[in-house]
């Protein structure tokens, strides 16, 4: 039952581990660390270097799905009910979250060939088609599918046919959809193979450039998405559209990246990398604590695209993804806090109803528009034919179909050609015409024989497209695929009932487990007091045990929060020095006018979160401003002074040709000083750069000052050279003057 009204609902977290690798078995007898107690829903990890009297870290999910798990499973019992309600006009989305090599590109898309290992993301196409072709025929759906990526926080488009070149794309809101990406290629999809073949463009796009492709898309998000409409007439007798949005999402290896060791570009990658993953967590946590009323959906391109899956206007699913092998303990703790906090995250799902931009709304009006042209067209040609044959014959044509207008049309167009043919053949026969007076009949019949021909392939454009648009639209109970196959269709309603009934049994004995550990107390009832004594202390020993869990879980968060905060600091830092050291350039190489001109040219896009150059000429006033050429002066090639044109009338003369070239030379003297100060600046920057970037870092005093240059032999020379600059740039502007 759907409605309108505002019900809370948690994000849906479901863990899965995949089976250990041949490296992996062979690195041991240790075996994965990952158990998994699949009726309760639980996840027991052990740590491998702790003694075995440590207790296990036990984990509480909607679903796990252990090595031997199907990929039907996971979506039959976690997918499919979200799936449903995209098509019922929810916003849905999926997305896998864990270290990379975990399996989330084998669980959202699977090995495509093999029936039985294709994920949720084919599936999905599956059952969303499926669904149109099984519908009552008074539904309509539009299905669309866009494909993006995000890597170094730059949103690409996959389905751009140029998308090599093509530039990153920008993050708009508007209050009805939300967050969504400003010019983002959408296809309109008609069937399971057109949206398989979309998105092995993308896929083939998102390799082409990667020179390593799992490495790519560790570091990158991969956000397939569908948007499907669907009119259906309402009680009222209008049509209303439903629109569902599902995002299918990819993400890019939750591992932490390596930051030591790595300088310049490389560090800012890393922590740009990490900017969308770290966002995503700090939107989680601030979202599960449910106390912090600032949610951080700014910080980065994912969050701000994922704002409606997280806590808004969605239906969210989250497949943690883990490794069995020992050496990957840290990281899948990690994974398992993370998925552990998502599970607190309340989202407020909503059918979107008659939402204004919905493109079928947009299609339907077409697709009227060009019925009625078309329609009037042939009744024209229609008229202009019963015009014709009252001269001549005299059929009846009352009451035809569509078709049969169609084919009269054409028959008309031929005969009138005909007819046209034949009058120009008895004007050129006409022996008592003149000549010129049968040169403009022929051209007049010319004439109406080219309006006749574009009258009719204005006709037929108009009719591939009206066809064309029709196409897209799917009409429910047909179009797609024969569903005669009763049998799979039963086949398919058991697995999902089967489905349903496992996870309600997953809730219950969860609920139980709660439960017990309240109520087991309140019922117990003690003969005697060494009973009591016995019982309590059996109790004493659980509860000990469960604050000795809790304590080594809080030291572990602490170590984990002191880890990331040495990370960050020392990202700070080596910022703070690329900083130094850009501010070293900008305060010693470039002129101070220059730079005041850049920063009065700088301004602050809120929408995009960036600061951006103005252009140098106003937009508004482009072109009123802009100075016109003057006309050229009359008898010259271009515009002339008068002083040019008296030079010009008193010949080659001496006086200004002497003077043209002494000016030249003093322009080009100039010309040669400033290209050799520029190769000293650069040829200084260089060697900064160097020292910057040799291996042993310099000291962050050493450049702050330049004082501090006067060091070693090397700093000497190259303060001798910021002197000499400094000189010349006095003898330049002396030069100028
Ligand atoms: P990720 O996308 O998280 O980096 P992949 O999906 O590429 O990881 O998986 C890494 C490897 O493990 C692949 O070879 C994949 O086939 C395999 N794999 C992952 N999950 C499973 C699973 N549940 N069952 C079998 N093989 C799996
Ligand atoms: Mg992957």
């Amino acid at each position: 039952v759907m409605s309108k009204t505002k019900s809370s609902e948690s994000v849906k977290v479901v863990v899965r581990c995949r089976p250990l690798n041949r490296k992996e078995e062979s690195n041991g007898p240790a075996g994965g660390i990952v158990q998994m107690d699949l009726r309760l829903g639980q996840v027991i990890l052990r740590n491998p270097r702790a003694p075995p009297s440590e207790p296990q870290k036990t984990f509480t999910f909607d679903a796990v799905y252990d090595a031997n798990s199907k990929q039907r499973d996971l979506y039959d019992e976690s997918v499919r009910p979200l799936i449903d309600s995209v098509l019922a006009g929810f916003n849905g989305t999926i997305f896998a979250y864990g270290q990379t090599g975990t399996g989330k590109t084998y669980t959202m898309q699977g090995a495509w060939l093999d029936p039985e290992k294709r994920g949720v993301i084919p599936n999905a196409f599956d059952h969303i088609f499926t669904h149109i072709s099984r519908s009552q025929s008074d539904k309509q759906y539009l299905v669309r599918a866009s494909y993006l990526e995000i890597y170094r926080e730059e949103v690409r488009d996959l389905l751009d046919p140029n998308h090599a070149n093509a530039r990153a794309l920008e993050l708009r809101e508007s209050p009805d959809t939300g967050v969504y990406v400003r010019d983002l290629t959408s296809c309109v999809c008609k069937s399971i193979k057109e949206i398989e073949e979309v998105m092995n463009m993308g896929n083939q796009a998102r390799a082409v450039g990667a020179t390593d492709m799992n490495e790519h898309s560790s570091r990158s998000h991969a956000l397939f998405l569908i948007t499907v409409e669907c009119s259906q007439p309402g009680p009222d007798g209008r049509k209303h559209i439903r629109v569902g949005r599902l995002n299918l999402v990819d993400l890019a290896g939750s591992e932490r990246q390596a930051k030591t060791g790595v300088q310049g570009e490389r560090l800012k990658e890393a922590a740009k990398i990490n900017l969308s993953l770290s966002a995503l967590g700090n939107v989680i946590s601030a979202l599960a604590d449910g106390r912090s009323g600032h949610v951080p959906y700014r910080d980065s391109k994912l969050t701000r695209l994922l704002q409606d899956s997280l806590g808004g206007n969605a239906k969210t699913v989250m497949v943690a993804t883990l490794g069995p092998a020992s050496q990957h303990y840290d990281e899948t703790l990690t994974t398992l806090r993370y998925a552990n906090r998502a599970k607190n995250i309340q989202n407020q799902p909503r059918v979107n109803e008659d939402p204004k931009d919905a493109l079928l709304r947009e299609f339907q009006k077409e697709i009227a528009r060009l019925r009625a042209q078309l329609n009037h067209r042939k009744w024209r040609s229609k008229q202009k034919k019963e015009q014709v044959d009252g001269e001549g014959w005299d059929d009846d044509t009352a009451g035809e179909e569509e078709e049969e207008v169609e084919k009269e049309a054409e028959e008309y167009v031929k005969q009138e050609e005909q007819r046209l043919e034949m009058e120009k053949e008895a004007i050129r026969g006409d022996r008592f015409l003149l000549a010129e007076e049968k040169q403009r009949l022929l051209g007049e019949k010319e004439r109406m024989m080219g309006d006749l021909r574009k009258e009719q392939e204005a006709t037929e454009h108009l009719t591939a497209k009206y066809k064309a648009m029709e196409s897209k639209l799917l009409v429910g109970g047909k179009n797609i695929m024969d569903h005669t196959n009763e049998q799979q269709k039963m086949l398919e309603l058991k697995r999902q009932e089967i489905a349903e009934q496992t996870r309600k049994e997953r809730e219950m004995q969860q609920q139980m487990l709660v439960q017990d550990e309240e109520t087991l107390e309140l019922r117990e009832t003690f003969t005697s007091l060494q009973q009591e004594v016995e019982a309590k202390t059996k109790k004493l020993k659980k509860l000990y045990a469960k604050l000795q869990c809790i304590k080594a879980e809080i030291q572990d968060v602490n170590d984990e929060h002191v880890r990331s905060r040495q990370e960050l600091e020392q990202t700070q830092n080596e910022l703070t020095r690329e900083l130094k050291f850009k501010y070293l350039i900008i305060e010693n190489f470039i002129p101070p006018e220059e730079k005041n001109k850049i920063m009065n040219r700088l301004t602050f896009d809120p929408e995009e979160d960036q600061w951006k150059f103005q252009p140098l000429v106003p937009t508004e006033s482009k072109s009123s401003q802009m100075k016109k050429r003057p006309a050229s002066a009359v008898g010259y090639k271009r515009p002339i002074s008068q002083y040019a044109r008296v030079a010009i009338a008193m010949g080659p003369h001496s006086r200004y040709r002497v003077s043209v070239n002494v000016i030249r030379g003093q322009k080009l003297m100039g010309k040669m000083l400033i290209s050799l100060k520029q190769r000293f600046t650069f040829t200084l920057i260089n060697i900064l750069s160097l020292n910057i970037l040799r291996p042993t870092p310099v000291k962050l005093s050493s450049l702050s000052t330049t004082k501090s240059f006067v060091g070693d032999g090397e700093s000497h020379f190259l303060f001798q050279i910021v002197h000499f600059l400094s000189f010349s740039s006095v003898f330049l502007s002396f030069v100028h003057q």
